[in-house]
This record gives structure tokens, C-alpha cells and sequence, in this order.
């Protein structure tokens, strides 16, 4: 009876503690949104993000708080002389913002800190080739997602992605993609989906789509999303998300089903902006 009762008070101290700091976090990004967005934002923006313009005032404004909150709890940490500027802060947190517009969810909860090169950096991680061998040999990468904690970017790839945001590519949108994905525990494609999305129509759609896209891969037919896609389903999934930001027409068009899944995942329709 007295173990009971101990289980019973910890479980209770438990659950009031997490409801008590989701309301202070709730409270605190509250606060945050409300303070105005400063001008200097605004004018990197202008400079930097044209995109933010053409998108419906709404979403502009839901843009901004969302950055607010973005820049209040994540890290910037620059590598090999890369300085950390308002500029390179606000360029980055507009873009991977876009993916949390209109959506229920919370802040890349599993992200702390956002690691940036000037340029193209070299890595040297083991990984798996297609034939399952394992080797440390330095890759150069223009960014990378990992599962806990951090995502590293190269700043002239992730300007450039900003600047010109109807090219297909946008390097920050793809690693944060793969944040989005990794919030089910694994980084495989398939993403935690709202309780209004089906999962069976979500994977049928999706796996078909990848499997055309490497069949297409293999004898090197045109196609509008970029082959990288085709590595695993992860890649697809970031390599998709770039497109239906980047090139959503060419996408509704080409691919309707995939857009509508999208379309419903990330709650946004940018065809028709
Ligand atoms: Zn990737």
C-alpha cells in the first residue's frame, strides 16, 4: 500500500511539473511573439528573402513570430571563421520557419543548435555504402541534419537558397525537413502526421512516388525532383519538401497526389501564392 501510495505522489508531482513548464514555455513564446519585430529583421528580409513578400500578409506576420521564437531558443554557433551576424541568424530562421507555418507543432523540439560554415565543409562520420560496408572516408557537404541536437549548414549555400527560392534547391528547407522527420525517432520518410491525415494514403502515395523517381533514376529520365531523392526515403521526403516550396506548381501539375499530401501535411497550399 505505501509503495502504491509513493508511486502514486511521484506520478501526480510528475505530471504536474510537465504541465506546469508547458505552460511557462507556452507563456514565454507568448511573450516573445508580442515584442516587435526589429527593423534590422525586417531589412535583411527585404535584402535577403524575397520569397517573404510574395507569400499573403497572414502568413508574413504568423512568419515573424514564428522566427521570433526560433532565434529566442535555438544556438548559432559559426565554424571556421564564420562569424554569427543578425544577418545570418534571420536568413536561416525565415526559411526554417516556412515549414512550421499554419501547423500545429512545436519548435524542432529535438534541435539546439544550428552550426554554420562559411562554405562546403568536410565531415568524416562512419557511414554505409549500397553494399552495407562501413567507412570513415571525408565526404564534403554543403549541409547535414542530426537526430539529436543539431543541424549544420553552410552559409553561402543557405543565402543562396534564400535569394532565389523558385530554382528547386533550398538547402535549409531540406535540412529541416529531415527535422521534421526525425520527430517520429527515425529519420526514414515518414513523419509524425496529424490526426487528420491518413497514413496508409500518405505511405501509398509517397512510396510509389519514390520508386518512380528511382526507376526514372536508373536510366537517367528527366525529372523534377532532383535524383537525389531517389537515395532512400528520407532523402525523398526533404528532396519533395524542397520542391513543394520551391516549385509548387510544376509539382501540383506533375505530381498531384504528392502535392495534395503535402499540401495537407504542411497545412499550406503555396500554388496559389
Ligand atoms: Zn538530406
Amino acid at each position: 500500500m505505501t509503495a502504491l501510495y509513493i508511486v502514486l505522489t511521484i506520478s501526480a508531482f510528475a505530471i504536474i511539473w510537465i504541465l506546469s513548464s508547458n505552460y511557462r514555455k507556452k507563456r514565454k513564446r507568448q511573450q516573445v511573439a508580442s515584442q516587435p519585430f526589429p527593423k534590422e529583421w525586417r531589412q535583411i528580409l527585404r535584402n535577403n528573402l524575397p520569397f517573404f513578400y510574395k507569400m499573403p500578409a497572414d502568413l508574413q506576420l504568423q512568419l515573424k513570430n514564428k522566427m521570433q521564437i526560433f532565434l529566442a531558443e535555438k544556438d548559432f554557433v559559426g565554424r571556421k571563421g564564420q562569424d554569427i551576424t543578425d544577418e545570418v541568424k534571420v536568413t536561416i530562421a525565415a526559411q526554417a520557419c516556412m515549414l512550421l507555418l499554419n501547423r500545429a507543432t512545436d519548435f524542432y523540439p529535438f534541435l539546439k543548435t544550428i552550426v554554420v560554415y562559411p562554405a562546403a565543409f568536410i565531415t568524416r562520420h562512419n557511414q554505409y555504402d549500397a553494399s552495407g560496408i562501413q567507412s570513415n572516408e571525408p565526404r564534403v557537404l554543403l549541409g547535414e541534419s542530426w537526430n539529436r541536437g543539431q543541424v549544420v549548414l553552410s552559409w553561402s549555400d543557405s543565402a543562396n537558397g534564400g535569394a532565389d527560392f523558385e530554382d528547386g534547391h533550398n538547402l535549409v528547407i531540406h535540412e529541416f525537413a529531415h527535422q521534421l522527420d526525425g520527430e517520429s525517432g527515425v529519420t526514414n520518410g515518414a513523419p509524425p502526421l496529424s490526426s487528420q491525415q491518413n497514413y496508409d494514403e500518405w505511405s501509398k502515395i509517397m512510396s510509389h512516388e519514390f520508386q518512380e523517381l528511382r526507376r526514372k533514376a536508373s536510366i537517367d529520365e528527366d525529372t523534377l525532383l532532383d535524383k537525389y531523392g531517389a537515395t532512400n526515403p528520407a532523402e525523398f521526403f526533404a528532396v519533395a519538401t524542397e520542391i513543394f516550396f520551391e516549385k509548387p506548381q510544376e509539382l501540383k501539375n506533375l505530381h498531384s497526389g504528392l502535392y495534395q499530401q503535402f499540401q495537407q501535411y504542411y497545412c499550406l497550399d503555396p500554388a496559389e501564392w
